[in-house]
């Protein structure tokens, strides 16, 4: 008969395995007569039966499986309760979550030479920690796929219809997602008319930036479905620097270890037990913020290069808290001397003067950005040239223009006018029509001639306009030389 599988024995793995949401338990025992009450034979296999229901719901669902066991020389076994029906066990246990009161019997019977004998039976008790832990599936990865639990029995699940819809799903997803992004990188980079052109026209007349669009595609798809959190681990500069980048003074996400850890350190949760007149700590060792951590780091460690502070493990615990009726925030935002001296957080100086600059700098930004202008232009005199003094006193300079063109728009029809001398002239050399192609440059060489006698010196700063349908773009300024001073 069985002898071992009290109570709690049973119970407790039912904890453990849920918070890994990975069901089934251990189940062990000794067999010492068979089901007749005859003494054990020879035989070494048996047929253990499974029934867990609920004794307050008949109707409620029920589980069942049946293991054959081989019993070593002792008459020992022992099985693991859901591993022979992995998804009706995790149904059953999901429909547990819902009912904290329910009354939960296990029968274990053993079935041999035809005859039956009910060997053990256990009444389970639901512990609001392990379905408080199942509940936070919600904060892990979530989708087609379900929580973590789901996700990793369907990895171990064989290939059936179910799991190739969900694959097929998640990857069209992923590949779809990839490709829209990709699509907005290269906007940002090549502008996104270059990119409707490339959507719109032949790919042939396009081959580069086509290719461009589905590497990008397939270099998302790779980090999304595969690299993952190693981008933020490996690839990102973020996480190398943030350990010299910080201080005890640093906001951060972190976990109070002098909460946490108590007098007497962390422990599991029980039921009705004021932890903090036993001095222990108010982390009841859940794992919770190990398990959505997308880093896979324990912050309770410590903060660790691999943090990317997503806060998931403070929503994780926070919940916790709340389950177990103590006050949220054992991780949150603090920085080590808050945790430390036990201050709640503080506006000091450092941040005031650090939000000063960076509204500083916002506002530079926004200004620049007000104030940029669509055309850049610079006048530059042509080297080893000075002045030529021309009939009716009219002197010239030369100069090689740049104009750059910011937009991602042809701007056609440009002008120059000589904003400083109104009698003075800048005259084209070699064209007489200004197209400036969307983010190009243009060169070019112009006269720019004015009487002497509106000079005031011999090397003057004239202003230089730059026009597209009578309205000024942009203004540039240049200097102009002539004999003025001999005269
Ligand atoms: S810190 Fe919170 S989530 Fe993490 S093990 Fe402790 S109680 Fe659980
Ligand atoms: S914030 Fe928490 S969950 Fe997120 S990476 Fe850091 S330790 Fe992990």
């Amino acid at each position: 008969m069985i002898t071992n599988s009290d109570a709690q024995k049973v119970i407790r793995p039912i904890c453990d395995e849920a918070v890994n949401w990975d069901y089934g338990f251990n189940y062990s025992g000794f067999i010492i007569q068979e089901a007749n009450g005859s003494p054990l034979s020879q035989v070494q296999s048996r047929l253990i039966q499974i029934f867990i229901s609920d004794s307050n719901d008949p109707n409620a669902t029920t589980f069942s499986e049946t293991h054959r066991i081989t019993l070593d020389r002792t008459g020992y076994f022992n099985i693991e309760i859901g591993s022979v029906r992995t998804r009706n066990f995790s149904e059953f246990v999901d429909s547990m979550n819902s009912k904290e009161n329910a009354e939960y019997v296990m029968e274990v019977s053993l079935n041999s030479n035809g005859n039956s004998v009910i060997i053990g039976s256990k009444k389970l008790l639901t512990v609001p920690y392990a379905l408080v832990s199942n509940a936070l599936g919600g904060l892990g990865k979530q989708g087609k796929e379900g929580n973590q639990g789901a996700q990793k029995r369907l990895a171990k699940q064989k290939w059936d219809t179910e799991k190739i819809k969900k694959r097929v799903f998640k990857h069209s997803l992923y590949i779809l997602i990839s490709f829209i992004i990709s699509n907005v990188f290269l906007a940002y980079i090549i502008s996104s008319n270059t990119l409707i052109k490339i959507i719109k026209e032949p790919v042939n007349q396009h081959v580069g930036g086509f290719i461009s669009i589905w590497i990008f595609t397939g270099l998302f798809y790779f980090i999304f479905s595969w690299f993952r959190e190693q981008v933020c681990i490996i690839a990102c500069p973020y996480g190398r620097l943030q350990g010299v980048l910080l201080d005890n003074k640093s906001i951060i996400v972190a976990y109070d270890y002098i909460r946490g850890e108590g007098k007497n350190g962390k422990s599991k949760f029980r039921k009705n037990e004021n932890r903090k007149e036993i001095g222990k700590g108010a982390c009841i060792d859940c794992n919770q913020c190990v398990e959505v951590c997308p880093t896979g780091i324990d912050i309770r460690n410590g903060t660790q290069l691999e943090c990317i502070n997503c806060t998931a493990c403070m929503d994780a615990c926070d919940f916790i808290m709340q389950k177990t009726q103590q006050p949220k925030g054992l991780i949150r935002y603090a920085s080590e001397e808050n945790i430390e001296k036990n201050k709640p957080f503080e506006f000091t100086f450092r941040i005031k003067a650090y939000t000063t600059i960076l509204a500083v700098l916002i506002v530079v930004l926004i200004s620049l950005l007000t104030i940029r202008t669509s055309v850049q232009v610079n006048f530059f005199r042509v080297p080893g040239e000075l002045y030529q003094l021309q009939e009716n006193n009219i002197v010239s300079n030369v100069y090689t223009y740049k104009l750059v063109n910011k937009t991602s728009k042809d701007i056609d029809s440009l002008s120059f006018q000589l904003n400083s001398h109104q009698q003075g002239k800048i005259k084209l050399v070699g064209t007489s029509h200004l197209l400036l192609k969307a983010q190009d440059i243009y060169q070019g060489t112009v006269f720019i001639q004015i009487p002497l006698s509106k000079l005031k010196n011999s090397n003057e700063t004239i202003k230089i306009g730059v026009f597209k349908n009578g309205k000024k773009i942009t203004t540039t300024s240049t200097h102009f030389l002539s004999p003025k001073n001999k005269w």
